[in-house]
C-alpha cells in the first residue's frame, strides 16, 4: 500500500499544479493552442495510437489530434506530464479507455474536462472489456488495474470493435462540432468500409488453416482470437513487461509441441529475447505479431490497417492457412 501511495502522490500533485496553470490562463484559451491546435481546429486528445488513428481519419483537417502515449512507448504503464494532464482538461474531445491506463483514469476523475463530461469519450462504454481467462502469469502489481481485474484492454485488435469505436467518435464529433457534421459522417463511413473489408480478409484468410493455436509473448490478441476462431497461448499475461517463470516457459514449450506450433510471436515494442529462447530450444521460427500500441519505423506498415494486414499474413504463415 505504501508503494501505491508513493507512486500516486506525485501524479496527483502534478495534476493539481497543471489544472491551476490551466485555470490561470483559460480566459485567453491558450490551452488548445499550446497543444498544437490551429485557430478553428478542435483539439482531440487520445490515450494511445488506435484511437488517434480513428480520430484523425474522422476529423481530418478539422482537428489537431494528439496521443498521450508517444510512438514507441509502452501504453500499459503510461505516466502523464503536467502538460498532458492539462491537455485532458482543455481538449474539445478526449478519447480513452478506462481500466487500461491508470494515469489517464486518474486525470479524468480528478479534473474532468473544461467543456463538460460529454467531451470525455470512454470507449469502454461502447465496447465493454472482457476477461479472456487464464493468461499466463499472475500479475501482482497493485497499481495495474487491468492486471488485477484481468480485463483485457486490447479491443482495437478486433476490427468489429474498431467499427463501434468509429461510430461512437463520429456521433460525439457531430454533437461537439455540428458545423462539420457532413465531413465527419463521410470520413467515418469511409473508415468503416475499410474496417469491414479488413474483417472480411481476416475471415477468409483464417478460414482454412492447419491449426488454430498461436503463441505470443504478451496476451494482446484475445479479442482477435475470439473473433476469428483462434486460440491464443501467451507466455506472459496482459502486461508486456512481466517476466515469465521457468515453469511457465516449460508449459508453453509443451503446448507448442502438442499443437505443432511453427512460430513464437513477439512484438515490436518489446525485446524478442524471451521468444527467441523459447523458439531456439524447439527449433521454431520467431516472427512479429504487433499489438499496434504505437507506430514506429519498426512497424510493418504505417497505419492501423496496414499493420493489421501484416499481422494477418504472419498468422497465415504460422498456422499454414491456404
Ligand atoms: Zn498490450
Amino acid at each position: 500500500m505504501k508503494m501505491v501511495f508513493m507512486r500516486r502522490f506525485p501524479r496527483a500533485l502534478a495534476g493539481l499544479i497543471a489544472v491551476l496553470a490551466v485555470l490561470a490562463t483559460s480566459a485567453c484559451a491558450t490551452g488548445a493552442a499550446a497543444a498544437g491546435a490551429k485557430p478553428g481546429q478542435l483539439l482531440i486528445v487520445t490515450a494511445f495510437y488506435p484511437f488517434q488513428f480513428v480520430a484523425q481519419r474522422i476529423a481530418g483537417p478539422h482537428a489537431h489530434v494528439t496521443s498521450l502515449t508517444k510512438p514507441g512507448a509502452e501504453p500499459h504503464d503510461l505516466e502523464l506530464t503536467p502538460r498532458q494532464v492539462a491537455s485532458i482538461y482543455d481538449a474539445d474531445l478526449v478519447i480513452y479507455q478506462r481500466y487500461f491506463q491508470a494515469a489517464v483514469d486518474d486525470a479524468v476523475a480528478e479534473n474532468g474536462n473544461a467543456h463538460g463530461k460529454d467531451n470525455l469519450l470512454d470507449t469502454a462504454d461502447f465496447v465493454p472489456l472482457e476477461d479472456h481467462g487464464p493468461l499466463g502469469e499472475e500479475n501482482d502489481d497493485p497499481d495495474d488495474r487491468a492486471g488485477t481485474t484481468n480485463l483485457d484492454p486490447h479491443v482495437w485488435l478486433d476490427p468489429s470493435h474498431m467499427i463501434t469505436i468509429t461510430q461512437a467518435v463520429d456521433r460525439r464529433l457531430d454533437q461537439i462540432d455540428p458545423a462539420h457534421r457532413a465531413d465527419y459522417n463521410r470520413n467515418a463511413a469511409g473508415l468503416i468500409t475499410q474496417l469491414k473489408s479488413l474483417d472480411a480478409e481476416y475471415r477468409t484468410g483464417l478460414a482454412t488453416c492447419k491449426r488454430t493455436e498461436f503463441i505470443t509473448t504478451h496476451a494482446a490478441f484475445g479479442y482477435l482470437a475470439e473473433r476469428y476462431g483462434l486460440q491464443q497461448i501467451s507466455v506472459t499475461g496482459l502486461s508486456p513487461d512481466t517476466e515469465p517463470s521457468p515453469a511457465r516457459i516449460a508449459q508453453v514449450q509443451q503446448l507448442a509441441k502438442t499443437h505443432g506450433v511453427t512460430t513464437i510471436f513477439y512484438e515490436t515494442l518489446i525485446s524478442p529475447a524471451i521468444a527467441r529462447s523459447i523458439a531456439g530450444d524447439l527449433g521454431l521460427r520467431t516472427d512479429v505479431l504487433d499489438p499496434i500500441e504505437g507506430i514506429t519505423s519498426q512497424s510493418r506498415g504505417d497505419n492501423y490497417i496496414a499493420v493489421m494486414k501484416s499481422n494477418l499474413t504472419a498468422l497465415q504463415r504460422a498456422n499454414e492457412c491456404s
